[in-house]
């Protein structure tokens, strides 16, 4: 057997709605419900964004610290990563919930386009966000839209401003940034061996119908794996998802294929150098 894979599972996000599936969990006490199925199924990471009950995007910090004690009690060991995507809220709201010291939170270190807008990480704003993240003790995972994000990164951690490693997600299929390109992907793959060290974690998300797509190409080349509703709604073009563990329960099965073990939670708290629950 491989090595353990680490599935994240991206819960909620901030643009699906249940008019697009009615099983994206959108209050609190939906988001623990459907994590811990998913944390059962093998995820070990909870990717969260949290929403309004309109189910427009919160940056509320006392929702984040809601879900924070839910999982801690339902899903005992999992990483907790808080988003602090852009869609969230401007500026330094985006942040608000890293006194709340989850395990890992994105960052997002560079602009791009995104399907109908520009996506704006400004130098200043992710600077102060990479600076919370010291403050407060919590892992960035790097989200990388395009390869200049994956280069900055190394530019920051040489400069002290990330905690441990970094942790890259390679972000791949949003309209307007990055198309699931295979040539692409294996230079993202070559490139983070070469900055960061080649036993260096890297995990691979796709957008919409590439989720299967990229879930193939990571955990066959030895990466960690995100699947979930955030990014993709849909088993297949006719049938949408039941759950988010149903779409773990998928990529579950492509670890098997490919000779990997599911890692535990410990296991994977091990690959990030994160503290043991
Ligand atoms: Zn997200």
């Amino acid at each position: 057997m491989g090595k353990p894979c680490i599935i994240c599972v991206a819960i909620t996000g901030s643009l699906p709605t249940k008019a697009n599936n009615p099983a994206v969990p959108i209050t609190v006490s939906e988001q623990v419900e459907s994590t811990h199925e998913a944390f059962e199924a093998g995820a070990t990471i909870c990717h969260a964004h949290v929403r309004n009950d309109d189910e427009t995007p919160s940056s509320d910090p006392e929702k984040f610290a809601r879900l924070k004690e839910g999982l801690e009690k339902h899903c005992p060991g999992m990483i907790i990563q808080f988003s602090t995507g852009g869609r969230s809220g401007a500026g330094k709201t985006r942040g608000g919930m890293l006194p709340l010291r989850p395990d890992m939170a994105s960052l997002s270190v560079g602009s791009n386009n995104f399907p109908t807008r520009v996506y704006e990480n400004p130098p200043d704003l992710v600077d102060w966000l990479a600076s919370e993240m010291r403050t407060y003790d919590v892992k960035p995972e790097i989200e990388a839209f395009d390869l200049s994000h994956i280069l900055k990164a190394k530019e920051m951690s040489d400069a002290g401003a990330l905690v441990g490693t970094p942790y890259v997600q390679f972000v791949m299929g949003v309209k307007n940034a990055m198309p699931a390109d295979r040539d692409v992907f294996d230079y993202y793959v070559k490139t983070v061996a070469r900055l960061f060290g080649p036993e260096t974690p890297w995990c691979a998300a796709g957008i919409g119908r590439h989720q299967l797509e990229l879930n193939h190409w990571a955990i066959n080349a030895g990466g960690h794996a995100r699947t979930g509703l955030e990014d993709n709604v849909r088993l297949d073009r006719n049938t949408l998802a039941p759950s988010n563990a149903a779409l773990v329960r998928r990529t579950a099965d492509l670890c098997a294929k490919y000779e990997r073990p599911v890692a535990t939670p410990s296991e994977a708290r091990d690959i990030l150098g994160l503290k043991a629950a």
